[in-house]
C-alpha cells in the first residue's frame, strides 16, 4: 500500500469498509505512516455534475504530477465496493491510471458511522501517496454536513434551472461552503444563480481578512474553470494554514472521529456486556416498575462501573 499499488489500497479500503475484525489494528498501523493528503469535499444535489467535476479535477491534478484520491460517498446507498463509480463513465478516463485510486463508500453499519469508516479511508489514500483525495457525497442533509467535516476544504455544486441559490441558503449549505460552483454554466441561468448566492452570502457578512467563499462558474464536461477552481483551492488551502483554520479542522475532524468511535464502542457494550441488564429495565418500564430516563441511568451507570 506505501509504494500505492492499487490492489492493495483497493483491499484496505474494503476491510475498512466490511469493518473487519482487524481493523484497530489497521488503524494504528496506518496512523504511524507519514503522508498527507489535502482533502477536497465535493457536494450538491444528485445530477449537478460532481462526478463529472472530480473526473475535470483529477484530470488538472495528474497534468500537475500529483497522485489522486477519489472517495465517493454515498450515505444513501446500501451498495458499494465500486458498484457506484463503476457505471460511471466519467471516471473511466482514469480508471487505468495507476496514479488515481478510486473508491466509493456507502452506508454498511460502520462502526461509528460512514463518516469514521471514510476517515480511515482517507489514511489508507494518505498513507498510499495521494497528495490530494477527492471526497464526494451525494445528497444534501445531515449526511452532508458530516462528510464535509471530514474535508479540508468544501466546495458546494450548484447548477441552472434548479432553483437552486435559495434552496441550498435553506438546505444551510451555505454555511459549510468554503468554494461555491455553479456547474453546466453552457445552460441558461447561470447568471441569475450566481446572482443569487453573491446575494445570499452578502446576507451573512463576513470580517475583513477572514476567507470569503468565492462563486465560480465550470462547464465540467469540457474542464472550463476547473483550473480556476483547483487554484482556488489552493488559494484557500494557504490561508487556511497560514491563519491556523486547517489545524483546527483537522482537529474537530481527529475529535469527531474518536467521538463516534467511543459512541460505537459503548452501544456494542450495551448490546453485548450490559445485553441482559437493558432486557430486565426494559421490562420494568414496560410494567410501570420504573420510568425511562431512570432506566437509562441505572444502565449508564452499570457501563460506567
Ligand atoms: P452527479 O450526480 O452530481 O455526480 O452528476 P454527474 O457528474 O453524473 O452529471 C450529471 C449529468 O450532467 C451527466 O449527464 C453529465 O454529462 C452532465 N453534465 C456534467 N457537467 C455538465 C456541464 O458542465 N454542462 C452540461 N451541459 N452537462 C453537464
Amino acid at each position: 500500500m506505501r509504494q500505492g499499488r492499487p490492489r492493495s489500497v483497493g483491499r484496505l479500503v474494503t476491510l475498512i469498509e466490511n469493518a473487519s475484525p482487524a481493523l484497530p489494528e489497521i488503524t494504528a498501523a496506518l496512523s504511524r505512516l507519514p503522508g498527507e493528503a489535502y482533502v477536497v469535499g465535493l457536494t450538491g444535489p444528485p445530477g449537478v455534475g460532481k462526478s463529472t467535476t472530480a473526473a475535470a479535477l483529477v484530470a488538472v491534478l495528474r497534468a500537475q504530477g500529483q497522485r489522486v484520491g477519489v472517495l465517493a460517498v454515498d450515505p444513501t446507498s446500501p451498495f458499494s465496493g465500486g458498484a457506484v463509480l463503476g457505471d460511471r463513465v466519467r471516471m473511466q478516463q482514469h480508471a487505468l491510471d495507476p496514479e488515481v485510486h478510486i473508491r466509493s463508500m456507502a452506508t454498511r453499519g460502520h462502526l461509528g458511522g460512514l463518516a469514521v469508516a471514510a476517515a480511515q479511508a482517507l489514511r489508507v489514500l494518505a498513507a498510499a501517496g495521494c497528495t490530494t483525495v477527492v471526497v464526494e457525497t451525494v445528497g444534501v442533509g445531515q449526511s452532508e454536513v458530516d462528510v464535509a467535516a471530514l474535508a479540508d476544504v468544501t466546495v458546494v455544486l450548484l447548477a441552472p434551472g434548479m432553483g437552486d441559490g435559495v434552496q441550498a441558503a435553506k438546505a444551510g449549505i451555505l454555511e459549510v461552503a468554503d468554494v461555491l460552483v455553479v456547474n453546466k454554466a453552457d445552460r441558461d441561468g447561470t447568471r441569475a444563480v450566481v446572482r443569487e448566492l453573491r446575494n445570499a452570502l452578502a446576507l451573512t457578512p463576513r470580517p475583513e481578512g477572514v476567507w470569503h467563499p468565492p462563486v465560480l462558474t465550470t462547464v465540467a464536461s469540457e474542464g472550463t474553470g476547473v483550473a480556476e477552481l483547483v487554484a482556488a483551492l489552493d488559494r484557500f488551502r494557504a490561508g487556511a494554514v497560514a491563519s491556523g483554520e486547517a489545524g483546527r479542522r483537522r482537529g474537530e475532524r481527529a475529535r469527531r472521529e474518536v467521538e463516534g468511535l467511543a459512541l460505537a464502542l459503548l452501544q456494542d457494550r450495551l448490546q453485548t456486556t450490559a445485553g441482559h441488564s437493558l432486557d430486565q429495565l426494559a421490562e420494568a418500564v414496560r410494567d410501570g416498575r420504573t420510568d425511562p430516563y431512570a432506566a437509562a441511568a441505572a444502565l449508564v451507570a452499570e457501563l460506567l462501573a
